[in-house]
Order: structure tokens, then sequence, then C-alpha cells
């Protein structure tokens, strides 16, 4: 049963890592536009995802896929907005009014850059290509993200006629970033300090959880959709330890500076593999709602997952995602002394530590527990890099249009809300206390997401098509009914 449970986690496992990014010069440029797309070459919602995906845009590299977006949208009669245009920035807002309205904004977030495809050879069809075998679109974005663009992008498109008369008490954006993939540093975390005015959100739909397909047994009829309300947040650290002592190594010294932080590293991943499970409101509700289409005994103790946490602690440690997902990890990422002779005795060393915490945990706090499991205070503590403390989204009212909008287009949904184990863009924005949703509205196989940042990523042309009602039916709901009366 622990099985199905990790299945179910593994589609909050979207889109994963970053890696060290630079905090990019941003530019601002709002007068900027973009030139105007042939959209004779754009006959369907695959012909633009192809030509999208065509464009390569590893992080860094953006601008070319973004003037490209930007252009297309501008064509479709969208009020464009570029907010950095540089050689490794593009971001852009394209809504149905004016952002200088002010109108209460629903912000679609997608991503230009993708991660890399090193390996061409290994792919069935070229992973820049955008080809279209058998109704299936390949390439390097077809899934993360560029298709989320796309279908935002067009289930914005029956709207935009009507918003040109009609004065609908919301605007709605789509707004493409860059960086994502490296952190975010040129793109939401740029538009979350300098743009929020502008774009007045009143709550973002980003990425995030996905549908997954085949995970219940007994339960083939219903399917299952995570939309992440939180993320855990980063925290990278850099430890250094200087010790004078005598440089030879043929006469060791009864301590050294390799020998303690070695002592002090061995005392942190202890630590870590004996690590407290902390169920947080959020991951308490996830597994609640698990429960609800989970059969049997397993059923009841994750609807209960407070009072079964004796029973069920043990099978969580036993699976590293599950295990990740209801507590603060903490990895050791590099170890390195200043190089030498192999009888010299460095008397500098360093270590990097990945650590995840979860959304409610005070960074400051797990400073202080790594300070303690150091146990040595020569061991000098840096901050890298971290994500702000965010609150979990609530499941309100802005959860439930999502949720509805994934119903109307998919029969026999059930839409939960789950915790998403890395940070992700969404963290930007929940940190400024604006709502936000993560989730790619597609019904996918764990073999389809297998692909995500790996060979032969791919979507089934049919899964864009889904996608786009899912986001007209969203925005429709917003612009036509009485959001206040919505549940
Ligand atoms: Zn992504």
């Amino acid at each position: 049963m622990l099985q199905q449970v990790k299945k179910h986690i593994f589609f909050t496992f979207f889109l994963l890592f970053f890696l060290p990014g630079l905090y990019g010069e941003y530019n601002n440029k709002n007068d900027d536009q973009p030139p105007l797309a042939d959209l004779d070459l754009i006959t369907s919602p695959a012909g633009l995802l192809s030509e999208y995906v065509s464009i390569e845009s590893v992080t860094g590299n953006e601008k070319e896929a973004g003037t490209f977006l930007a252009g297309v949208c501008k064509d479709m009669g969208l009020n464009v907005e570029i907010f950095t245009n540089a050689k490794d920035t593009f971001n852009f807002a394209a809504s149905l009014y004016p952002l200088e309205m002010g109108k209460p904004n629903i912000i679609l977030l997608n991503h230009i850059d993708v991660v890399p495809a090193d390996e061409p050879h290994l792919w069935t069809h070229p992973p820049f290509s955008g080809k279209i075998v058998n109704d299936t679109l390949w390439g390097r974005g077809s899934i993360d993200n560029k298709s989320m663009a796309v279908m935002q992008l067009l289930g914005m498109k029956q709207f935009i006629d009507k918003s040109k008369t009609h004065d609908f008490p919301y605007n709605v954006t789509l707004l493409s970033v860059s960086g994502e993939e490296t952190g975010g540093f040129t793109g939401s975390k740029v538009i979350s300090e300098h743009y929020l005015d502008r774009l007045n959100p009143v709550v973002i739909y980003g990425e995030g959880g996905a549908g997954l397909q085949d995970v219940v047994p007994g339960t083939a009829d219903q399917k299952l959709f995570g939309v992440s309300v939180a993320e855990r947040r980063m925290l990278w650290l850099k430890l250094e330890l200087n010790m004078e002592t005598s440089g030879h190594g043929s006469v060791p010294p009864p301590s050294y500076a390799i020998q303690e932080m070695i002592d002090a590293l061995d005392n942190v991943i202890w630590e870590n593999n004996n690590r407290n499970v902390r169920f947080s409101n959020t991951t308490t509700e996830m597994f609640k709602e698990l429960g609800k289409v989970q059969p049997g005994a397993m059923g009841v103790a994750l609807r209960n997952i407070r009072v079964s946490k004796p029973i069920v602690v043990p099978f969580l440690k036993r699976d590293e995602i599950l295990y990740s997902l209801v507590s603060n990890t903490v990895t050791v990422t590099g170890i390195k002394s200043e190089p030498g002779a192999p009888n010299q005795i460095p008397q500098k060393v360093t270590a990097t530590l990945d650590c995840c915490l979860l959304p409610e945990f005070p960074a400051e706090d797990f400073l202080k527990k790594i300070r303690k499991w150091l146990a040595n205070d020569n061991i000098e503590i840096k901050i890298i890099n971290k994500r702000d403390k965010a609150k979990p989204s609530s499941v309100n009212k802005y959860f439930y249009v999502m949720s509805n909008a994934i119903k109307h287009t998919y029969d026999n949904a059930k839409v939960l809300p789950i915790l998403f184990p890395a940070s992700n863009d969404n963290n930007y924005y929940r940190s400024k206390n604006i709502p936000a949703y993560g989730i790619h509205p597609t019904y996918m196989n764990l073999e389809l997401i297998e692909t995500i940042h790996n060979v032969d990523e791919r979507l089934p042309v049919n899964m864009l098509e889904k996608g786009i009602e899912v986001y007209a039916e969203l925005i429709r709901q917003f612009l036509y009914e009485d959001f206040e009366k919505l549940n």
C-alpha cells in the first residue's frame, strides 16, 4: 500500500531541482514591444507549442523564445508589457486589459526557460525539433513548462474580443518568466520584488502538481489531481573552518581542519538520518484527502495521521520521498580543501549543505540546530541562499475555482491540496502574501511524467487541448460568475 501512496506523492515530484543561479540585473523596459509573430505558421495549439519548443531556451537564453511568445500574444490582441529584456533574462506580461487600469488581476504563471538536453543522441526525436508524430509533440519544454504557457494563452483567447467592449471585474494576465529552473533569480524573484504593484495580483496559478493515472486500485474511474498549496523551501549553507596546525602529514597533530570538519559533518548526517517527522497542517490535510480515496486500513490511518502517527511513521521513514515530505532535510553536497601535496595538511576546509525546510519551519531555528549538531564553535556558517518563509495558500475559493475547472474538464476528477517537495517560483509570491496554486492541468501517466527533465520529454496533443479547456473554464468563472458565491 505504501507503494500506492508513494505513487500519489510522486506526481508532486514534478519539475524538480534548481541549481545555483545569479541574481541578474533587471531592466525596466515598459515601452518595449515585441515584433508581431507570423501567425500563419501557427494554425493550432500543437502548431504553436511546436514553434515555441523549437526555439531553444535553456536558462539564461530566454530572450528569443520569450520575444516569440510575446509577439504571439500581441498579435492575438493582448496588452503586452515587457519587464526585463536583456541577453540573459526576458520577463513579460500579456493581459486582457492594460495593467495601468489597475484591475484585480488573475495571474497565469509559466516559465520560458528549460533545462538542457545534454544527450540529444538518446532522444527518439531531436530535443528542440518540436516534432509532432502520431499526435504526440516531442521536445524539451513540451511539458515543462512551455505547454503550460500555450494552455494558459489559448485559454485566455476566447475572452480577448469580449474584453475590448466589456468591463469584466478582473484582468487576466499571462506572466512568462525566466530563470525558474535555476531558482527564479532572474524571473519571479525580480517580478515579486519590483512589479507586483504594477501587476496587482489577487492570485497566481503556476506549476506544481498534476493529475496522475492508475494510482489507486479500485478507483480506476476516479482521476486524481494534486494542486500544490505549499512547497518546502531551500536554505543553502557554506561551512568554513580555519585551523593553524603543523603542516606535515607524517606527524599528525591531535586534531586538524579536515578531521574536525569530517567529525562535524558526520554528526549532521547522523541527525538527518534520524530526523523527526513533523505533520504540518498542509501535510495533515494532504494525507486526509488521500485517505479518502485510499481503501482499507491505510485509508483510515491516512485520514487520521496525527492519531496513527506511531503506526504510520515507520512506513514513512522507509520511503525517502515520503520521509522528506514530512521533515526538514539536510544533505552534505560538497567538501573542499586547498589543493596541496598528499602529505600536506590543509589549514582551511569548506563544506556546503543543502537544507530543505517544511513551509512553516523558521530558517533561524534550523540554523540553530545545525550549529548544535556541528558541535564545533570554530566552524563558521554562512548562508549562501535562502527562500523566504511563506504561509501555505489556503484551500479557499481560489483553490476551488481551479478545482471546479478541472472537474468541468475531466469526468470523475478528484482534486487534492498537496505539499510540493522542492522549491519553485510560487514561493516568491506566497511570501508576499499572494495566494499561489501549483498545477499542470493534465492527466498523465508515470511514463510521461518521468520524461520531465529527462530524455524524450513529450506531450500527447489531446492533453494540451484538455489543459486549454481547464484554463478557459477557470477564467470564465472569474469573469462571468459571482466569485463570492462560487464554491
Ligand atoms: Zn518547470
